[in-house]
């Protein structure tokens, strides 16, 4: 008897090191309505749907990043109807700029206007369910050649209710998405399979890559920010994503919760060329190196695929 309670007792002990031991994870989604080849309005909704069944059947809360521009024009009131879809899923919304241009390139005052031209659109789809408009994710994670130009910006975000989404996981979804959406939209299935089972090795190759520098870094593991795009790639993986997390110890919270873990306090001084995640930014900070050598590349064929149908017009 003694020796059954001590297992009982071992085995507790071990389910609730494990819980203790796992970490959040805070989908984000770049790139609201939807990152595609095609302008086509029905194939942005049936991956807009298809994102979102996923999510909830998951339990995964997340936040998507609108870009302004796709909610004006052509298309703009269907890009709209999108965008109200993941409130109504009660996933966050947040600003994504309106033209998707980097900080690095052009002036700050510029930015700074496109920024509030994105909120002017944003602010009353938010307003119309009560909900705040909190959130700021940096197109390329370019964040300002220069201190002054990065601290005018942010000045300006946080005078206007703003932060800043950072990004401490990704697994460079957008290298896979065009050349799965044009095997998909070419009907060509085993090519579009291969892509997904090439993107998901990919994805776990790099989850556990970024779970390993954490550790490496902060000799712990935080909440994550995982960067992804609204692309029909996410919206037909969504099973084996959420898999991979479980996998890896991951559950999912909202990119408030995961940013109250102590490592989003890190100093990040950075200003320059590089879009870098945060985890390379503390890596500055602290003056430890991350294992850059056995970051995982995706394949040099969807890449070059990915070039191919990323420069045509
Ligand atoms: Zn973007």
């Amino acid at each position: 008897m003694p020796r059954l309670f001590s297992l009982v007792a071992f085995v507790a002990l071990l389910i609730w090191a494990g819980a203790a031991a796992a970490e959040g994870v805070a989908l984000t989604f770049d790139d609201l309505p939807t990152m595609s080849l095609t302008p086509d309005a029905p194939y942005a909704s049936v991956t807009t749907k298809a994102l979102l069944d996923g999510l909830r059947r998951h339990h995964l809360p997340a936040t998507g990043f609108a870009i302004g521009e796709r909610l004006e024009g052509d298309g703009g009131r269907a890009h709209t109807v999108l965008v109200n879809h993941w409130l109504a899923a009660g996933m966050e919304v947040g600003n994504h700029t309106y033209s998707h241009e980097s900080l690095n390139k052009i002036p700050v005052e510029q930015y700074i206007a496109d920024v509030a031209r994105a909120d002017a659109i944003l602010k009353p789809l938010l307003v119309a369910r009560r909900r705040p408009l909190r959130w700021f994710r940096h197109p390329y994670l370019e964040t300002g050649l220069t201190i002054e130009a990065r601290r005018t910006f942010e000045t300006w975000l946080t005078g206007h209710g703003y932060r800043v989404a950072p990004v401490t996981m990704e697994n460079s979804d957008y290298v896979f998405a065009l050349p799965y959406d044009d095997a998909v939209l070419r009907h060509d299935r085993p090519e579009a399979e291969r892509i997904r089972r090439a993107y998901l090795g990919h994805t776990a190759r790099a989850v556990a890559w970024y779970r390993r520098a954490a550790f490496q870094l902060l000799g712990r593991r935080p909440d994550f920010v995982f960067l992804l795009h609204a692309t029909r790639l996410n919206a037909d993986s969504l099973d084996q994503l959420a898999a991979i997390l479980r996998r890896n110890d991951l559950h999912g919270v909202t990119l408030d919760r995961a940013m109250r873990d102590p490592a989003y306090r890190i100093a990040d001084d950075y200003a320059g060329p590089d879009g870098d995640e945060w985890l390379n930014r503390w890596s500055r900070t602290l003056g430890k190196s991350l294992p850059w050598d056995s970051f995982p590349q995706p394949p040099a064929d969807i890449a070059a695929a990915n070039d191919r149908l990323d420069t045509q017009p």
